[in-house]
């Protein structure tokens, strides 16, 4: 049988990369698209021997040109830690926006199923705790965070308008709060932050009173998820997260604990927008995709403070 030709945009990134080992693990060919203005092409270097990958380095925000067949795009490329999107404002919402496009019109012309990497924030700050798919959220389309989520929220309507209108397979996958291995150092999100302060002995860096809420998913259950939405029906947004809610405070004191490090939790100011709560309510997806996490906080911070010490 012909292997089937997966094209992963942002696949050099912290979600990507795994998503490229798991379809060379399945005998797929992977074509991994990044401008690497987030990923490293070290995430995936040791993929480059392989005969069924191929790095190609490109943004997508620009036409994308793929010869042959491709069978599936997941489309993954965007910055995704608030100090990345701050950085990058006008490339985030041009990915989110012109490279989805791009993407989407790939999609089209090759018939290939196409998966958006969507996210929590489409939800903003919210009024509603846990979030359903059916909430439609409290976004500040014109705060500094609206660069991502207006982007990803435009990104979900053109999606659903392929699907519409062009009848494209389309799957949304809302992505919550995840961490694990090969998430950068200087990522900027509150668990690399943390993990590198504290092994370090350096302040911990709680924005605001700490008692924000976030739900923390550990990688290998989310890409678990999203093979599984993958390989489902289902066309409109399922939310994939760990729904255990932490302030974080509380996360903070539990990095201290599992570091058994000497750092002090220090306070600095709130950024602008920060949701006050976080937590996905994941009945779709334990419903139709069969899906629950599996890893529980404790064990998945532990095998990321002995990734971030390996990297050291
Ligand atoms: N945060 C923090 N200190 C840090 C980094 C993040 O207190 O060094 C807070 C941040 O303000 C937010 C939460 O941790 O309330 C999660 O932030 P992160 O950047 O990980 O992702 P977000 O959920 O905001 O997209």
């Amino acid at each position: 049988m012909k292997k089937k030709t997966m094209l992963i945009t942002g696949g050099a990134g912290f979600i990507g990369s795994h998503l490229c080992e798991l379809f060379l693990d399945r005998g797929c060919r992977v074509i991994c698209m990044d401008n690497l203005i987030t990923g490293k092409l070290s995430n995936v270097s040791k993929l480059l021997k392989d005969r069924n990958f191929q790095f190609t380095k490109h943004n997508v925000s620009q036409y994308i040109d793929i010869k042959g067949t491709v069978d599936c795009i997941l489309h993954f490329a965007s910055p995704a830690s608030p100090i990345d999107y701050l950085k990058f404002p006008i490339q985030t919402l041009k990915v989110g926006s012109l490279g989805t496009h791009n993407a989407l019109g790939l999609a089209k012309a090759k018939g290939a199923k196409f998966l958006l990497a969507s996210t929590s924030e489409v939800y903003g700050d919210p009024l509603v705790n846990p979030q359903p798919e059916s909430y439609w959220g409290h976004v500040n389309c014109i705060g500094p965070r609206g660069v991502y989520d207006e982007s990803k929220r435009f990104a979900e309507a053109i999606t659903m308008a392929y699907h519409r209108y062009h009848r494209i397979d389309t799957r949304i996958v809302r992505i919550f709060n995840t961490y694990g291995e090969r998430m950068r150092e200087e990522d900027g999100r509150a668990i690399p932050n943390f993990i590198n302060q504290a092994l370090n002995d350096e302040p911990i860096t709680v924005y605001g009173r700490g008692d924000q809420t976030r739900s923390f998913c550990y990688v290998s259950d989310l890409i678990d998820g999203i093979y599984r939405l993958l390989m489902s029906g289902e066309d409109y947004p399922v939310n994939i997260g760990n729904p255990n809610e932490i302030t974080i405070l509380e996360l903070a004191e539990k990095i201290i604990r599992l570091t058994g490090s000497k750092s002090r939790i220090i306070r600095k100011s709130l950024p602008t927008d920060d949701p006050k709560v976080r937590r996905p309510n994941i009945s779709k997806a334990k419903k139709i995709l069969k899906w629950y996490p599996k890893i529980d906080l404790k064990t998945g911070l532990k095998k990321t403070i002995d990734y971030f010490e390996g990297v050291k």
